[in-house]
């Protein structure tokens, strides 16, 4: 639907006011970008709130700010980084199937594949295709092993003789590597999908996984100060002003709540990192075909505790980390029980 229906429509209910607005910003006509906006204002407003009745009601703090104006700095500059990582988490592209897919078929690419022999320790033999533009090739025409395409590459993700229609989708009609799921909110695939984030308006995947992780870092460190500096308050003016104090304790109790909320959040992602899951994988375990019948504590996408972490940190931003799927040679000696020897050399690590 485009502006001009939306404003025909508007005129139909005589409220030209709001068709004026939609002309003036024309993001606002989409009711999905108009909730999305609104949800970020609302959290601008909601930590402009809690740090503006500190200040409002807590003389103390403003007298230790002239004093120590360090911490109050930190603490305002904590808000601000909070919001700015919130920003860039929500504009950030969650790695598209179609955007992989056209710089692999439209630029030269460089690959490099992590290929498996029966002599490796367990933790590397998960094999993954690491895909790196070489952007001093662009525009030129490049052929030979170097040269691969999507369709090619996504094949190799797959054990041989897997058919190709049980990983094309249905809606964008693309081939999807695995761990590749079509968003229904976006209507995009997402490449290793993790959720579809209604707070952020955007999609969690392989390219914004580690943002989303920073985000909840800081607002759960954010929330946990606001809250001491919350109580201190109680602790030095309670019973002054009751109407004050009532305040102050319905936002601790909201904040309390919401404090709650993100330290099980931010505990449950740091556990599918370790891991090298994803909320998708982890929920819907037994709906997905490569996932069935593989044991419920065997991880088959995780390298090990170190190698996901530093995956998860440095390599997914940068480029598409596309990981096939293990043979099932290699997740009998996932399945394996472990032994002592196993604890000693670290064989989780
Ligand atoms: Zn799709
Ligand atoms: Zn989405």
């Amino acid at each position: 639907m485009t502006i001009v229906d939306i404003c025909h429509s508007l005129r139909a209910t005589r409220d030209p006011a709001m068709c004026r607005c939609f002309q003036m910003f024309p993001c606002l006509a989409d009711p999905a970008r108009r909730s999305s906006l609104f949800l970020k204002l609302a959290l601008v407003a909601t930590h402009l709130t809690y740090a503006g009745i500190l200040f409002l009601f807590d003389e103390d703090l403003i007298e230790n700010t002239k004093k120590e104006p360090w911490y109050t700095t930190m603490y305002l500059l904590l808000i601000v980084v909070t919001l700015i990582q919130y920003f860039v988490t929500s504009i950030s592209s969650p790695g598209y199937v179609l955007d992989a897919m056209r710089t692999v078929n439209e630029t030269n690419i460089v690959y490099r594949k992590t290929s498996t022999t029966s002599n490796q320790p367990a933790s590397s033999k998960n094999g993954s295709l690491i895909v790196t533009v070489d952007r001093s090739q662009t525009g030129r025409n490049f052929s030979g092993s170097n040269s691969v395409s999507w369709l090619k590459l996504v094949t190799d993700l797959y054990p041989p003789g897997t058919p190709i229609r049980t990983w094309t989708c249905s809606h964008c009609n693309v081939e999807q590597p695995p761990r590749a799921k079509h968003c229904h909110d976006c209507d995009k695939c997402v490449l290793q999908f993790d959720h579809h984030c209604v707070w952020l308006g955007n999609c969690i995947g392989l390219g914004n996984h580690c943002r989303f992780w920073w985000y909840l870092c800081e607002e759960t460190a954010l929330c946990i100060w606001t809250g001491i500096l919350y109580i201190s308050y109680l602790k030095a003016y309670i019973t002054r002003l009751w109407w004050k104090d009532a305040i102050v304790i319905l936002l601790l109790i909201i904040l309390s709540i919401s404090l709650i909320f993100l330290l099980l959040l931010l505990l449950f992602h740091s556990y599918l990192i370790l891991t090298n899951q994803t909320t998708y994988e982890l929920v819907r375990r037994r709906r997905i075909p490569y996932l069935r019948g593989i044991p419920e504590r065997v991880y088959p996408f995780s390298k090990g505790a170190c190698r996901n972490v530093y995956n998860f940190c440095c390599v997914r931003s940068s480029v598409h980390s596309l990981e096939r799927l293990p043979t099932r040679q290699e997740i009998e000696e996932k399945s394996r029980p472990y032994t002592c020897l196993d604890v000693i050399t670290c064989r989780c690590c």
